[in-house]
């Protein structure tokens, strides 16, 4: 009697499982310390959030409730682009306040593509909460800037949302 595929054991598929997804650290600055690297993507990945739970999530309210809202938390615009750092291991996330991009023209220019130049977010003042700015630096061209990685589904993955 022949066994159905599935009860020898054996995993058969037609490809191979999708990799695990590596998780890349988000960055921002500490008074004194930038941060920054090379740009990858085309442009930032804008998301309206919430200050909950010493972290930042996105506000859900599209999806009829959303727990910031309903404390009655502020909305803030958080900007993140896909860089590669490598003092972080290569790839990471960097975040963008609104008042980081409201200080660089190359960040305020929409029509700009921003891959493959080098930027860095550092505080003004010495206070952890002091203001965030943004600088394009001068930089010779890479040649072999890798590939963007999905920075959504790397933010996704930080949140611990669900693909819907
Ligand atoms: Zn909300």
């Amino acid at each position: 009697m022949d066994e159905p595929a599935s009860a020898n054991g054996i995993q058969w598929t037609n490809a191979p499982p999708a990799a695990p997804g590596r998780c890349y650290r988000i960055l921002s600055p500490r008074p004194g310390t930038p941060v920054g690297g090379v740009i990858l993507g085309r442009e930032i990945l804008g998301v309206i959030t919430h200050w909950m739970d010493s972290r930042t999530l996105p506000c859900m309210k599209v999806l009829g409730h959303c727990e910031g809202c309903s404390a009655g938390l502020p909305k803030r615009w958080k900007g993140y682009l896909a860089i590669l750092a490598p003092g972080e291991g290569r790839f990471a996330i960097l975040e963008i306040t609104e008042e980081a991009r409201r200080s660089c023209e190359a960040l305020r220019d929409q029509e700009r593509n921003l891959r493959g130049e080098r930027i860095m977010v550092f505080r003004r003042g010495t206070s952890k909460r002091s203001a965030v700015q943004a600088q394009i630096l001068p930089f010779a061209l890479q040649p072999n800037l890798p590939e963007s990685f999905d920075l959504k589904e790397a933010l996704h993955r930080i949140w611990r949302l669900h693909w819907t």
